[in-house]
């Protein structure tokens, strides 16, 4: 009989939650972590950007709410307490996710875990044996070889910046993906420089173009050298490449290096144990399922989505299907990234789910869309002014009037889509969508007249 009826090897969103859904079913879990509890999400990812994006959020808003008939003087941020309120957030979901796995019954060891084959994974120089084993060893940073940028102390990752002990001067940002915008809203809200040089024509790539356009020019205090590529970087001082072929360079007394991340498939045993790993990531399929019997994973590591949420989903698929393979099978229990939500956190924020524009043509259909400002939105007028940025695209195939995607600039919008990911996941059509009855006042009311703007 093995030890174990479950070991997860990784302790992030798509881990934990396996490991707790799993133990909660009655199985016997062992869930190996060799830092922290949480993963990238919890502890150098998702909490603490929000933590100080929010404190960020407060002194942007103190600074300008006078036009709301309220004056406050002498506001002042304090760096370090911005940091004591991060990591007093961080420390509290950290414990929770240790009272979680308690509860669940799942037994947790703190250290480095090694796949040696299916259903076999050491850990502290011992071999567990377990029925099945979960792989969820997330992400890294990738730090591209650009020319002075290893062992640069000036030259930081996500990681590195959320721990620095003074907010830049000026900052540069390498990257305009989600990361990248996040990091460059936060820090101009606190008076940095920030320049944002970004190799693609515009930022945010998975978000329809008109909106990123939207978003970027509502970025106040962030400068963008779009379609521009890094040469070299010397101190914090970056070169990049224009369009027009010509060099230029950024002074900065920092730089963020902010060009994606890359599944953790190595230090771990995938290629000695014959796990195939791919490209993207560790190979699995809809259910989660690698190569090897009963071996599955789940979260960044696989390259599917790298994204929390999109984890957690893995997570709760794999232990669904090694609870009752009928019933999760049944059940449909599978992964649709189609469907999968995105979200920036900036100010303004801005979040989609499904095709963009061009996406949805590039697969041959023919479309209808419909773009409305979020001046539509009795809440957000209130809140934000009639000519703040915001708005709602909406794009549904000609033909059938399914919806294929929704994307959104503007405050909420992280909390709203995942209405929109339900309506995709229904397949509901724009006529479906118009007999919803939003609740008013919303912002979310966007999505509904955005669908009544599409011509019939
Ligand atoms: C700055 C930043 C901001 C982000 N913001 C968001 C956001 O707002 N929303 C969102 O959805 N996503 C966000 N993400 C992405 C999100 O953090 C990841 O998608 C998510 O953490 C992936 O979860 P995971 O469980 O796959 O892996 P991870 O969270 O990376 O966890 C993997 C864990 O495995 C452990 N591990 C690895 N190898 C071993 C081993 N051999 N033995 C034992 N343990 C091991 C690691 O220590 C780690 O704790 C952000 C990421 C970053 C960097």
């Amino acid at each position: 009989m093995a030890d174990f009826d479950v070991i997860v090897l990784g302790g992030g969103p798509g881990g934990y939650l396996a490991a707790e859904r799993l133990g909660h079913a009655g199985k016997k879990v062992l869930l190996i972590e060799k830092d922290a509890l949480g993963g990238t999400c919890l502890n150098v990812g998702c909490i603490p950007t929000k933590s100080l994006l929010n404190s960020a959020k407060l002194y942007s808003h103190a600074l300008h709410s006078a036009q709301f008939g309220v004056t406050a003087t002498g506001v002042e941020y304090d760096w370090a307490k911005v940091q004591e309120w991060k990591a007093d957030v961080v420390g509290k979901l950290v414990a929770g996710v240790g009272a979680a796995e308690k509860r669940a019954g799942v037994e947790v060891i703190k250290a480095h875990g090694t796949l040696i084959s299916a259903g076999v994974v050491e850990v502290n120089g011992e071999r567990k044996t377990a029925d099945h084993v979960i792989i969820a060893t997330g992400s890294v940073p990738v730090m591209p070889p650009i020319p002075g940028v290893k062992g640069n102390p000036l030259v930081v990752d996500s990681t590195g910046l959320l721990a620095i002990e003074a907010v830049p001067k000026r900052l540069a940002v390498i990257g305009g993906g989600v990361i990248g915008v996040e990091f460059a809203s936060l820090f101009a809200a606190f008076g940095a420089e920030v320049v944002v040089i970004e190799m693609l024509p515009e930022i945010v790539p998975f978000a329809d173009p008109d909106l990123a356009a939207r978003l970027r020019k509502a970025l106040t205090g962030v400068k963008f050298a779009l379609g521009c590529k890094v040469t070299g970087i010397e101190g914090a001082t970056v070169s990049y490449e224009n369009g027009k072929g010509e060099t230029v360079r950024v002074e900065a007394d920092l730089v963020l290096m902010a060009v994606g991340r890359r599944p953790l498939t190595d230090g771990w045993g995938a290629a000695e144990a014959g796990l195939e790993v791919g490209p993207k990531g560790v190979v699995v399929d809809d259910t989660m399922r690698t190569n090897l019997p009963n071996v599955w994973a789940v979260g960044d590591v696989t390259g599917r989505s790298l994204l929390a949420h999109a984890a957690y989903r893995m997570g709760e698929i794999a232990a669904a299907h090694i609870i009752d393979p009928i019933k999760a099978t049944s059940a449909g229990q599978r992964l649709r990234t189609a469907t999968i939500p995105w979200a920036v956190y900036s100010i303004p924020e801005a979040a989609g789910v499904g095709l963009t524009e061009a996406q949805a043509k590039t697969d041959g259909r023919e479309v209808l869309t419909a773009i409305v400002p979020l001046a539509v939105s009795g809440r957000f007028v209130a809140e934000n002014g009639v000519r703040a940025p915001g708005a709602v695209k909406i794009i549904a195939d000609a033909a059938s009037r399914t919806v294929l995607g929704i994307h959104l600039l503007g405050n909420y919008a992280p909390e709203t889509i995942w209405g929109a990911a339900a309506i995709l996941e229904t397949e509901l059509t724009i006529d479906d969508l118009r007999q919803v009855v939003f609740p008013h006042p919303t912002v979310s009311e966007g999505i509904r007249e955005a669908a009544w703007a599409v011509r019939d």
